[in-house]
């Protein structure tokens, strides 16, 4: 008898859903037909996808294969993501590539997914995480564990108070606050203090902020911003550092360089914060070789080295200013073919500790001029790599939600700590995986850091699962194993060989009360420990 899973993808492999909306539209007229009693997660139709592809009941199908992922990858991490944007408003870049539209904040085109749905809410912090919630879970994504996302321009050139004002709103949208306890017109007094209420509420709400992540510039990064962002929740800070060149730099009027990257870095890590930059392959004045000297050199340099990276490779839209350097012919971005082959070279060669979180910007495809057009950029690279015989090591690769082959009763879980030097401390990146490292189950980030904030900090620990209930045991699922208190002892007894007192946890909001019930106190907005 066919599960209700197989009776989805059977019925999505006749009708090749072109996108993921339409894949939820076959999955809901399905389930109305059916009464199954429950909404199939995006990661069991996955595995039944390539159950019934391994039978041969159906064939390979990448299109129906990227749309399953795309809705699985919301989920496979453990935690479902929420994006906010935030509203237009004037950007200090003047970045050739960035698009303008009137009606948008800088750099993103109403009909972006994201975007598009920010318009239509005008923009309200509090209706936009609402309405994904209530989206989410229609869809059958657990929501009890939240990664928030604030996009737009860039964080820092917006008013302090509706900083404040904006994430307030997210939370309160999480704690099921509809009658608001902040205003944009507070002052920031007020608004700090208000916000340390909302935060603490929403330790125990049913949506629990688990990250915050806010994207902004290099050259806004100095001490009062990252408190201020730290202050909000923030655990992880996404900048545009594009390229390391500095012609390309001042060719595309980014109006930054490397030493603004490299304080930036230095900072954030003195604070604690996971940190992701964006790069962009295909700029004016670039080559293929110059790309991908750009993208090693980000990890040979230990200035550098983030944990995860976003890779945007240059896509020419209608209003931006580079659209006129193609139309008058002074700008042709290299081909499709040589970035596909710098991709798969750089990927053949990161570190374990990186996470390469996209390769593509979705930007819808009839914006695009010139530039990268490969919508499936990722399948294609590992099919490619592959057929090659070569592998890529990054964490998004090997999450063991993406593995689906591997069978488990055969694979020993080890152990493994690498170390690496960045922004004058120490990296140790403790992982649980199989014993060939082509899956991981666990993973921590934690720093000895002689000019931080704090001595020591453990900067992330993620314990992948499929997004269970808090605390609702769930026999096999890795998220309550053990492997999280495993992974903080090794990092307390490298302390205390280290003898280091104390140690402190970037903790999102949503998580401090697991680290209080390991014996640590709220001290700021960290998490601490005394190391005995
Ligand atoms: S800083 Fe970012 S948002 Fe501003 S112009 Fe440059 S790319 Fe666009």
């Amino acid at each position: 008898m066919q599960t209700i899973e197989e009776i989805i993808i059977l019925d999505c492999y006749k009708k090749q859903p072109k996108d993921v909306e339409a894949l939820n539209n076959i999955k809901r007229r399905i389930l109305r037909t059916i009464k199954a009693g429950y909404i199939p997660t995006s990661t069991q139709l996955l595995k039944a996808y390539h159950k019934l592809v391994k039978e041969n009941k159906i064939k390979l199908s990448p299109q129906l294969e990227q749309n399953l992922l795309r809705r699985a990858v919301r989920t496979l991490s453990g935690v479902t993501i929420v994006t906010a944007l935030t509203k237009p408003f004037p950007c200090p870049g003047e970045c050739t590539y960035c698009p303008t539209e009137a009606r948008m904040p800088k750099s993103y085109l109403s009909d972006e997914p994201a975007a598009a749905r920010a318009l239509s809410l005008a923009f309200d912090p509090y209706e936009q995480t609402w309405k994904r919630l209530e989206a989410l879970k229609k869809n059958g994504h657990p929501i009890d564990k939240v990664e928030l996302i604030i996009k737009g321009g860039t964080w820092n050139s917006y008013p302090i108070t509706y900083q404040y004002w904006f994430i307030a709103r997210c939370f309160e949208a999480c704690n099921r606050t509809r009658k608001s306890t902040v205003s944009e017109k507070m002052n920031i007094e007020d608004l700090r203090k208000q916000m340390v209420k909302i935060q603490n509420k929403n330790e125990k709400a049913k949506h629990r902020i688990i990250g915050l992540t806010l994207e902004t510039r290099p050259d806004f990064i100095n001490k009062k911003t990252v408190e201020a962002m730290r202050e909000m929740g923030t655990t992880r800070i996404e900048i545009g550092v594009q390229h390391l060149d500095p012609k390309i730099m001042e060719m595309t009027k980014r109006g930054h360089g490397l030493k603004e990257t490299v304080e930036a870095t230095k900072l954030l890590r003195h604070y604690g914060f996971k940190v992701d930059y964006h790069l962009m392959p295909q700029l004016p004045g670039s080559t293929p070789a110059k790309d991908l000297k750009m993208m090693r050199q980000i990890f040979s340099d230990p200035r550098l080295r983030p944990d995860m990276i976003k890779i945007y490779p240059c896509t020419v839209v209608k209003n931006s200013e580079l659209y006129e350097w193609v139309a008058n012919g002074t700008f042709k971005p290299y081909s499709d073919k040589h970035l596909l082959r710098i991709l798969k070279e750089f990927k053949s060669d990161v570190p374990y500790y990186l996470r390469i979180s996209r390769l593509i910007r979705d930007i819808p495809s009839h914006h695009i001029m010139a530039g990268n057009m490969m919508t499936n950029l990722r399948q294609l690279i590992q099919f490619e790599m592959k057929a090659e015989g070569t592998t890529c090591h990054c964490l998004r690769c090997r999450e063991v939600g993406h593995q689906t082959e591997i069978n488990w009763d055969k694979e020993k879980i080890t152990k493994f700590v690498d170390t690496y030097e960045s922004s004058g401390g120490t990296e140790y990146f403790i992982s649980f995986e199989n014993a060939t490292r082509d899956a991981v189950l666990a993973f921590c980030r934690f720093r000895i850091d002689p000019d931080g904030n704090y001595p020591a900090f453990i900067r992330e620990l993620h314990v992948y699962g499929q997004s269970l209930e808090i605390a609702k045991r769930k026999l096999g699922a890795s998220q309550h194993t053990g492997m999280g208190k495993e992974m903080m002892k090794t990092a307390m007894d490298i302390c205390r060989e280290n003898k280091i007192p104390r140690l402190a946890v970037i903790s999102g909001v949503g998580v401090r009360d697991y680290y209080r019930k390991l014996g640590a106190k709220l001290e700021g907005n960290y998490m601490v420990f005394d190391i005995k």
